[in-house]
């Protein structure tokens, strides 16, 4: 059976050699797996008989509205069922989509021009924001990243989406792109609620949301950042974010240039 071992490599100045130490991570390396495993599975097979359940609700809710009777007494209990259907199936999309990444191997890395995936989402995703007006605005310096096409669209869907739900009605975000050394450096700024400074250290983990009473107002399972900082990983990138309390907030990110 298969052996994991992390290798660390120190330079010895003095003797003008290595030093090399060898450490046996098989054991964490299996829990780990299982536990991908685990939730990759289970959130696979919740999927499809809550799909369904989806569906046939806001199939009755759109029976009982053509009852104007049973509407009256009905259609709380409907929008909460459907509320909370749709809450599990966005759960379980994304605890799908971040085992998927963290399961990946290896990516299909292309030069890929940018421009019209982030301004096609920028304007799909305003669907879902009727009552917004958000105002995009983009410099693409860097206009080819070396990305893989459908990791890369997913950190767009995410931090776009993100920009969406928490500015408020009326906003701006600024998407840009430019080369720094060997990197393209990609950044979304928003000029929403911003984020509290002490709570700014905790954004990417999972199922970390900021301060529980703002976000019950915003729906969201509080794992669409860390899906985001997976896929950067697995690109050898780097992201990090700056943001000021009621001012706005920036999203960096580095992605290495094809060699
Ligand atoms: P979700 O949006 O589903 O809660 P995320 O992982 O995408 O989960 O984000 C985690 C938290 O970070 C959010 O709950 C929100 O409080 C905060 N956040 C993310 N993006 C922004 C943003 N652009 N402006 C302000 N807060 C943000």
């Amino acid at each position: 059976f298969k052996k994991y071992f992390e290798i660390k490599v120190f330079p010895l100045k003095t003797i003008q050699n290595y030093l090399c130490v060898m450490h046996d991570v098989t054991e964490r390396k299996l829990a780990d797996q299982m536990r991908e495993d685990f939730v990759a599975n289970f959130s696979h097979e919740v999927r499809t008989p809550l799909t369904i359940l989806n569906g046939q609700t806001q199939t009755l809710k759109i029976l009982l509205e053509k009852n104007k009777e049973f509407d009256a007494e009905y259609k709380p209990i409907f929008e909460k069922l459907d509320n909370n259907s749709r809450r599990l199936l966005s759960l379980f999309n994304d605890l799908l989509r971040l085992t998927s990444v963290e399961k990946r191997k290896d990516l299909f890395k292309e030069e890929i021009h940018i421009e019209p995936i982030i301004e096609g989402l920028a304007e799909e995703l305003k669907i879902n924001y009727p009552l917004k007006s958000i105002r995009f605005t983009y410099d693409f310096r860097a206009p080819i990243l070396y990305v893989d096409y459908n990791l890369f669209e997913q950190v767009m869907i995410n931090l776009i989406d993100n920009a969406y739900k928490y500015l408020g009605a009326l906003g701006n975000v600024s998407i840009t792109t430019s080369i720094v050394g060997e990197n393209s450096m990609l950044e979304i700024t928003d000029d929403g609620m911003g984020i509290p400074e002490d709570q700014l250290h905790r954004i990417f983990e999972r199922f970390f949301r900021v301060d529980a009473s703002r976000s019950s107002e915003v729906a969201g399972t509080g794992l669409g950042l860390s899906i985001v900082k997976h896929i950067v990983q697995k690109h050898d990138g780097k992201i990090k974010v700056s943001s000021k309390f009621s001012k706005g907030t920036t999203f960096t990110i580095l992605f290495p240039n094809k060699k």
